[in-house]
């Protein structure tokens, strides 16, 4: 007789077609995850735009990490946009509308045309994990009889506060109709006692529960309903409480984050010759590291925004006030596109400039990951996107977090109040409160939050190390992948 097991290991190795948004935090989970199914021998399609993939050979060593892997491909795809379109800034929208417009029918058609699915020049594929947010997912597998597994690349906290939409409206808690900000929110198990209104995801924050964006979001969210299994880029120590509640209403759901530290691991512990991959689609200013190295330890604030967020003019002369008022060193990233009601030259006034220089320095772009492991980077004042609040997290990096959308308003109560890892200042840009914040984390309360983000740290680690529930789910995830392959 033979066991599953043995089954599993005489069908061929599975192929897996995996599509993300092309933007940059999904783009990084997303690889770090084909990486990993890499490792584990599947064969992994890539869809991408052609824009954002050619960004991507440009600036980092995605390429040759990938080289090493023959069942490992990349479908591009165009979107539509002229070569000179920026595709982010106040522009992003424009990009993903056309994504939607133009990408995915093409990737539809080329499904069909060559009959992609069953005879791909590789092995027919297996499954689809799909971006949490690409709405075709659900109809496109049911019409072609491919399991679908969606990949949320944001908080299982923010699914799950959206997945309650419906409770939340039953329970008068939305729309907000003018009730304090600060009012605790009681329809959301797991996050009872500590979530207020303004920690909402952003999208609830209108007058109107039939308002198109937040209509959009919600539908989006509840596809998950239609899948076979669920991918969270998150740990038991982080979420597990709410990963149980979601576990409710998806038959599978795998916690494997934080991914970049999974990758990292299995890495080390498989001796294996590829490298861990950084998907930056700006070129990285690595001159920073030197100015780093030149930093006493724990004594520099990084500042960074991610790739979407924009911040007005005043916005920034507030943070930058702030920061030089905290008598605090900092390496600021700006984006060029990200900042709005500017030409791009007054950006900063000369003679504000002439105080940063010596104690702070701006960049277009930084090497996040390397900068947050950088012995001189004391604190990280973020906009709490999740790929940077997981990657300070799992630097030991305490944080203030000044949210701009989406999971980010969430993400920055769970860092406060939930893993006491820093300080969440959203809904303000006032000089006096962020140089206030800043002092607390690099001096009053340096001590406190070193410690608990260390402790953090540590406990995330050993989540992604052997015996822990990231490393276990993420071995699951595999076996259930494989149990699918004929
Ligand atoms: N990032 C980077 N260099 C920078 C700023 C950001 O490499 O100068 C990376 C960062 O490490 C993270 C991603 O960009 O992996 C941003 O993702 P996140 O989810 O934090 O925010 P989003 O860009 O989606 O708002």
């Amino acid at each position: 007789m033979t066991s599953n097991s043995d089954q599993q290991n005489l069908r061929p190795p599975p192929h897996v077609l995996i599509f993300p948004m092309p933007v940059q935090g999904h783009l990084n989970s997303m690889l770090n995850l084909s990486h990993l199914f890499c490792l584990a021998e599947f064969d992994v399609t890539f869809i991408i735009s052609d824009f954002s993939h050619h960004r991507l050979l440009q600036h980092t060593t995605v390429a040759a990490t990938f080289a090493r892997f023959p069942g490992f491909q990349f479908r591009t795809f165009p979107d539509g946009l002229p070569d000179d379109h920026p595709r982010s800034g106040h522009r992003a929208m424009e990009f993903l509308s056309s994504v939607k417009n133009v990408t995915i029918p093409l990737f539809k058609k080329m499904m069909i045309q060559e009959n992609f699915l069953a005879s791909a020049d590789r092995r027919p594929v297996t499954c689809f994990v799909a971006d949490g947010l690409l709405s075709f997912s659900a109809d496109f597998c049911e019409e072609n009889g491919l399991p679908l597994i969606i990949f949320r690349t944001a908080t299982t906290s923010y699914f799950w506060a959206l997945f309650r939409f419906p409770q939340l409206l039953e329970a008068r808690e939305i729309p907000f109709q003018g009730k304090s900000m600060d009012g605790l929110i009681e329809s959301i198990p797991g996050m009872e006692g500590f979530l207020r209104r303004r920690d909402l995801p952003s999208f609830y924050r209108v007058d109107d529960v039939n308002e198109p964006t937040l209509k959009e979001v919600i539908a989006v969210t509840m596809l998950i309903e239609r899948a076979q299994a669920a991918i969270f880029n998150t740990c038991e120590d982080l979420e597990g409480q709410i990963v149980a509640e979601v576990h409710k209403h998806v038959p599978r759901v795998f916690s494997i984050g934080p991914i970049h530290e999974q990758v990292k691991y299995r890495l080390t512990e498989m001796k294996a010759e590829s490298s861990i991959i950084t998907a930056s689609l700006w070129a990285e200013d690595r001159s920073c590291i030197d100015w780093l190295d030149a930093q006493p330890p724990k004594s520099v604030v990084y500042v960074s925004f991610g790739s979407l967020a924009l911040v007005t003019r005043e916005q920034v002369l507030e943070l930058l006030h702030g920061l030089l008022d905290s008598s605090q060193r900092f390496l600021w990233v700006v984006r060029p596109d990200s900042v709005t009601g500017s030409d791009g030259n007054d950006q900063v006034p000369a003679e504000l400039m002439e105080r940063v220089r010596g104690r702070g320095l701006l960049v277009e772009w930084a090497p996040q990951e390397e900068v947050l492991h950088h012995p001189a980077v004391g604190g990280f004042l973020t906009h709490s996107g999740w790929n940077s609040t997981l990657e300070s997290i799992a630097a030991g990096v305490p944080m203030v977090c000044w949210p701009y959308f989406a999971d980010q308003t969430t993400n920055s109560r769970f860092v406060s109040e939930v893993w006491k890892v820093g300080l969440d200042i959203k809904d303000t840009c006032d000089r006096k409160i962020i140089e206030e914040a800043i002092r607390d984390l690099m001096e009053v309360r340096k001590d406190e939050f070193v410690e608990s983000a260390e402790n953090l740290a540590k406990r995330v680690k050993k989540t992604v190390s052997k015996g822990g529930s990231s490393y276990d789910n993420l071995d699951g995830l595999i076996q259930y992948i494989k149990s699918l392959a004929i």
